[in-house]
């Protein structure tokens, strides 16, 4: 159990960087049968897509987004980054994965062994680095109508993250102590941070990949941006914020992001962290039956709907 006054401390959500923003709309939904649930603009660039994707019913640590930059060159993987995401499923759906890369002629490796769990491994189509875990205790992801794979294999939200760091200590001090997470074990020159529920729900580990010498990572298609971890509702965020500047960090005021209120900082290894809350959740602005299907703006922006549609790249039709 969480320890009183602690936040739970799971993965809310992951941005990452991308290039073509219709090839990753086609990649998340089509391959890898996740529900886009959000279209909106990055609120801070709003010529510039925003996308969620998450399960059906976009819960906090389903949730993977996009900043698509058409013509965005690649990124490098490196220490100081999120370089991992890896989503979980059940241990009877792991062949369905393979057979589905196969069919896709996507390129893989694996089934390996990691934590006593098997572990596939591919890239996205800018070389973001996606694994699938398969874990007894994932749950069903919440499906919805016209879900691209069926509902008893489709991804159930995040496993994990590995952040890729020269050491692992002070930013296990800021997981542990900050952020409600608590040292759950090394592999290797891995380790490995559990959030208190551990039951399949999902986002609940945080892996740091220690390699001392190796290069640091620089920014672009294919890396992640930042990773969001949640907190139950606005009081615990600023609870979180607290802890966080009593810890020595520079944390950024509470932004209202629409969906969730965020904090930002970045740890001492290096990687963008935020601390999103739950609600309001992505049924603020539309029905949870049409999630993702138009598109959507903070009330900010309304007002130059127009003139930001009409420059944003090409997407999908929109649909709902
Ligand atoms: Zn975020």
């Amino acid at each position: 159990m969480p320890d009183a006054g602690k936040p739970f401390g799971g993965i809310h959500h992951v941005t990452a960087l991308a290039s073509d923003p219709m090839r990753n709309v086609v990649f998340y939904t089509q391959v890898l049968g996740l529900r886009l649930v959000k279209r909106t603009v990055n609120f801070d660039d709003p010529n510039t897509w925003h996308l969620y994707y998450g399960d059906g019913a976009g819960g906090p640590g389903t949730i993977l987004t996009f900043f698509p930059f058409p013509g965005l060159p690649a990124g490098r993987h490196g220490n100081g980054q999120a370089v991992e995401t890896a989503f979980l499923v059940r241990p009877a759906s792991l062949s369905f994965w393979i057979d589905r890369l196969v069919t896709q002629r996507i390129e893989f490796e694996g089934p390996t062994e990691r934590f006593g769990q098997k572990v596939i491994r591919f890239r996205d189509p800018d070389g973001l680095q996606i694994e699938i875990v398969a874990d007894a205790k994932a749950k069903v992801a919440a499906g919805w109508d016209g879900m691209p794979v069926p509902a008893e294999h489709a991804l159930a939200g995040f496993h994990s993250v590995t952040l890729w760091e020269q050491g692992y200590e002070r930013t296990a001090q800021i997981l542990t102590e900050a952020l409600g997470f608590r040292t759950a074990g090394e592999e290797g020159s891995r380790f490995r941070f559990v959030s208190g529920r551990g039951d399949g729900t999902p986002g609940h580990i945080v892996d740091i990949r220690c390699s001392p010498d190796f290069w640091r990572g620089a920014p672009g298609a294919g890396t992640v941006h930042h990773v969001a971890f949640r907190a139950a509702d606005d009081a615990e965020e600023l609870q979180t914020r607290e802890r966080l500047a009593a810890a020595g960090q520079n944390v950024t005021p509470v932004l209202d992001r629409k969906y969730f209120r965020s904090i930002y900082f970045r740890e001492p290894g290096g990687v963008l962290f935020e601390v999103a809350t739950d609600p309001p959740g992505f049924a603020v602005d539309e029905p949870a039956a049409s999630l993702g299907g138009k598109l959507q703006l903070p009330r900010w922006l309304e007002p130059r709907r127009d003139e930001i549609a009409a420059k944003l790249p090409e997407l999908a039709p929109e649909a709902g």
